[in-house]
């Protein structure tokens, strides 16, 4: 059988978990979370990188420190996950649907503007697919509007938008290590600071509303409640996790990169002549191997492809449901139409990809695939 995924265990994962262990500090911000952290400033220039248990929560922290407040607007595509949305709803925020491009699932940037008011405080677009929105359209945006970007890089570790990494771009950002994930801690995120006057602030939110972080930095002598929070931290056991698969972040990259390359030279042809489309990546991005989709040219060609997959157990999944028709969102948005995110939700179907899928497993997944 061929699971869709399959977590990527590099070999020093207990290793690590057990000297965190047996450390004496187990909890969270010890010397496992500070190596993940260095890391991550060191080599994307974070201003400021903090560990937190999943995306979802470094979105919460985000919409936190957006000062998110009943009454304001929030943009997000609608081709997302829920936490995208979540995470600001719980602030008290509209969420304001924004329709995919048609090339491609994420944010159609050029119409993004229609959907400024004079409530919109944030822009959150999502890097599909680890692909990068058109960042420079973004920010343009926000700059004249005086907005917040926060982008939700959760599948975007190691991908690029014009040289520059996702997630240093937006004035915030949030990654994942779900086990889904190119990185996974089974559970896990990341909440980078790029713009400085959120950095003091994020710290307290991060460990329960106090100044505990500077108080273990010696610059503070006591410690105290000095804002909203909450326990958004990871424990060192999690982060001693994770410290290894970033110690082999290029070995999982070059895998999966070619994997992706595997598929998309493999499918070329074929898709074109069965109206199916590959993956796009636009010219200023670099894509970082995450997933393989295909968008299919009918409901029923997807079930077909799904089918014949499972056939000879091997599992292909279609991806989101529009956000905008879900149950708990459909009536506050109202009936307006977002045709690419419905497509997207109806005819893209991902194919397995992980570490250890080999190349005979791609070919004869394609052979299926073109089989039918
Ligand atoms: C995986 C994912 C999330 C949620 O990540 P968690 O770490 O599970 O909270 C949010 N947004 C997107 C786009 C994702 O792919």
């Amino acid at each position: 059988m061929i699971p869709f995924n399959k977590p990527y265990l590099t070999g020093k994962e207990m290793h690590y978990m057990y000297q965190a262990v047996y450390s004496g500090k187990i909890s969270g911000n010890g010397l496992f979370t500070r190596k993940c952290q260095d890391f991550f400033e060191q080599r994307y220039g974070f201003k400021k990188a903090l560990l937190t248990t999943s995306c979802t929560d470094a979105l919460e922290m985000c919409a936190i420190l957006a000062d998110i407040k009943p009454g304001d607007e929030v943009i997000v595509p609608s081709y997302t996950f829920v936490s995208t949305a979540l995470a600001f709803v719980r602030q008290g925020a509209k969420v304001v649907f924004v329709d995919s491009r048609k090339d491609h699932p994420g944010i159609d940037e050029d119409i993004i503007e229609e959907y400024v008011t004079h409530k919109t405080k944030a822009i959150v677009p999502v890097h599909y697919a680890g692909v990068a929105c058109d960042m420079d359209k973004i920010m343009n945006i926000a700059a004249k509007y005086n907005l917040l970007v926060i982008e939700d890089a959760a599948q975007a570790i190691e991908s690029y938008y014009k040289d520059r990494p996702l997630g240093s771009i937006g004035h915030m950002a949030a990654f994942s290590f779900h086990e889904t994930k190119n990185i996974n801690a089974g559970e896990g995120g990341l909440l980078a600071i790029n713009d400085e006057r959120f950095i003091k602030r994020s710290e307290i939110i991060w460990e329960k509303g106090t100044n505990r972080a500077e108080f273990f930095r010696g610059e503070v002598n006591k410690y105290g409640w000095c804002d909203t929070g909450s326990s958004f931290l990871p424990s060192e056991i999690i982060a001693a996790y994770l410290w290894a698969q970033l110690e082999n972040l290029g070995d999982i990259q070059q895998k999966r990169t070619k994997i992706w390359q595997q598929y998309y030279i493999g499918l070329k042809d074929w898709a074109k002549a069965h109206e199916v489309r590959l993956p796009t990546t636009p010219d200023y991005a670099v894509q970082n191997g995450h997933m393989f989709y295909l968008v299919c040219n009918s409901v029923k060609q997807r079930e077909q492809i799904i089918q014949a997959l499972k056939e000879k157990d091997i599992l292909a999944v279609f991806h989101y449901l529009s956000l905008h028709k879900s149950k708990y969102y459909n009536d506050i948005h109202g009936g307006r139409e977002l045709p690419n995110s419905d497509n997207y939700s109806d005819k893209l179907v991902r194919l397995p990809l992980f570490y250890e899928l080999s190349q005979q497993d791609v070919e004869n997944i394609m052979d299926v695939i073109k089989n039918i």
